[in-house]
């Protein structure tokens, strides 16, 4: 007779991060990196000789079956390639300490505007394809590669990066069990808006990679088969939208005050089912989530197309962009920068990084409605030293004849120094409160840590009071909230009370928030008959 396994499965209770069940085989995680990664010189020199060998490759075979006229631009764009005084040029500046992806895109940016300049026609018109060769090169230059794990397991390890969430395929199901990890970081955001079922703070547990192991999210369990053999892996639930409301997120208090709802977007594809006509606009896009890699931020192209997607899709409502909020607990793969450079700051350090980003920003202006939203801002220079960037390269598309507009430009509200002194911030268009890092500086807890979950209940009160007065510093400017406060029903009444009109938040989280809203007053206080 057949021997059963009869070992009862073991439940490990750990705090969940993300709702929704999922089962799997195990996939045991190594450490992440440490620090940010560097590139030496001599490897910088070798990843760019690999990429135009990969682009040159890839042009040959454009090549066979294309008609004479293609056959000349790819033999144009072929000689350039070959031509070493390029590799060169790029290589001068790898050797000066610039990373791979700028050393190629600076020097063809250089190559690509004297053609411009061009007085004859014709070398004008080879501009474009400088410009297809760039970013063929740039696509191969895949900067440090995250490493993925098979689809449908369930992650298993102390932490996860972000750049490794959204490299991973979660089509097939699969989830996240933490030995640590915070309900409040980065990954536990995306894995909400994504349905991805996660729980953290399980504390160091022993299992074989493979092992069937199933992660609760509702009950924040963990529940691990023994043996290899278990069910087949649960797919998460996706959003069900039954009655999907076409307000365009603008609703009313009890006593008729406008109230409007936006959400907030961290990947791409999260705007895939969502109707817009759900919600007033996009209150917050998380850029580095839609650009995972120092390549994808040296892409001008790459973003123009991301922007552009994302405005379409919002038929003509706001759609506010925050630039790259990277460094700290989201480090951008490739890019070494010391780990107290984050958002602001760093953009200001790194111009090559952020020009790129400014470029696909004002040519993604003329396709809608874009704001563009400054993260971390602590001190109101900062807010004038990046518009000066946005007119330096407006300045410079103009004269190129590229086609842009200037948007307004706003910031996030969520260092504390700045809260306090927000009437001095006259640069600024518009704000919106980040609650998560007002909570995260204000409780001196991090955003990383097991605890901040309690910390950050203990802090909202703090938040609150801090969130009113600054209210009142902001003037007329147009005021929003994009941090997880706006989502929470249980803070719906007392930000209606700080004076806030303007919630935006994961889709998921729409539904709660309109029920609280027609049930309370614009002062917050409870409607009569609820
Ligand atoms: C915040 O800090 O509240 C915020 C919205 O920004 P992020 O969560 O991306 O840090
Ligand atoms: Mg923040």
């Amino acid at each position: 007779m057949k021997k059963r396994n009869m070992a009862a499965p073991l439940r490990l209770q750990a705090t969940s991060a993300s709702p929704g069940v999922a089962s799997g085989p195990a996939y045991i995680a190594e450490q992440p990196a440490a620090a940010a990664l560097s590139q030496s010189a001599v490897s910088g020199h070798a990843e760019l000789a690999a990429a135009i060998e990969t682009a040159t490759e890839e042009l040959q075979n454009l090549a066979t079956g294309t008609d004479a006229e293609g056959g000349d631009i790819i033999d144009f764009q072929l000689e350039v390639l070959r031509d070493p005084t390029i590799a060169e040029m790029a290589g001068v500046r790898i050797d000066a300490g610039e990373n791979v992806v700028f050393a190629w895109v600076g020097t063809l940016d250089g190559y690509i505007r004297e053609l411009e300049s061009a007085e004859e026609d014709q070398l004008r018109a080879r501009a474009v394809d400088i410009l297809d060769i760039k970013n063929r090169v740039l696509a191969a230059l895949t900067g440090t590669p995250v490493k993925d794990f098979p689809a449908g397991s369930i992650y298993v390890g102390k932490d996860m990066e972000p750049s490794r969430f959204l490299a991973h395929d979660w089509s097939a199901g699969g989830g996240i069990a933490l030995y640590a990890g915070s309900a409040a970081g980065h990954v536990a955001l995306l894995a909400r808006s994504r349905s991805v079922p996660m729980v953290i703070g399980a504390g160091r547990f022993v299992t074989a990679g493979g092992q069937h192991i199933r992660v609760d999210g509702d009950a924040g369990v963990i529940v691990l088969q023994k043996g290899k053999e278990g069910a087949a892996p649960i797919r998460p639930e996706l959003p069900v939208s039954s009655t999907v409301p076409t307000d365009n997120g603008m609703l009313q208090t009890s006593d008729g005050a406008q109230i409007l709802l936006s959400i907030n977007l961290n990947a791409l594809e999260e705007i895939d089912g969502i109707a817009p006509t759900t919600a007033a606009g996009i209150g917050l896009m998380r850029s580095e989530f839609a650009v995972a890699s120092l390549a994808d931020a040296a892409n001008e192209e790459k973003q123009l197309a991301i922007y552009r997607r994302v405005l379409d899709w919002a038929d003509g409502r706001s759609v506010t962009i925050r630039m790259l909020d990277v460094g700290g607990d989201k480090p951008l793969p490739g890019l070494a920068a010391s780990p107290a450079l984050r958002g602001i700051r760093l953009l200001l350090a790194r111009p090559e990084i952020t020009r790129v980003q400014v470029r696909a920003l004002l040519r993604a202006a003329i396709f809608g409605h874009l704001r563009v939203m400054l993260p971390m801002v602590t001190f109101p220079s900062e807010v004038d030293d990046m518009r000066q960037i946005f007119r330096e390269e407006a300045a410079e598309l103009a004269r190129r004849g590229v086609p842009h507009r200037l948007p307004s430009i706003g910031m996030m509200v969520e260092v504390p120094a700045a809260a306090f002194m927000l009437e001095q911030f006259e640069g600024a268009d518009f704000f919106s409160f980040g609650t998560n890092d007002l909570a995260q500086y204000l409780a001196a807890s991090t955003r990383e840590d097991a605890d901040f979950a309690a910390h950050r209940e203990k802090t909202a009160p703090a938040v609150l009071r801090l969130l009113a007065y600054a209210v009142k510093l902001a003037g007329s400017k147009p005021l929003s909230i994009c941090g997880d406060m706006a989502g929470d029903p249980r803070w719906t009444a007392e930000l209606l009370a700080a004076g806030i009109r303007h919630f935006s938040m994961a889709p998921a989280q729409l539904p709660a928030i309109r029920s609280a809203i027609v049930g309370l007053n614009a002062g917050g206080t409870k409607a009569a008959g609820e």
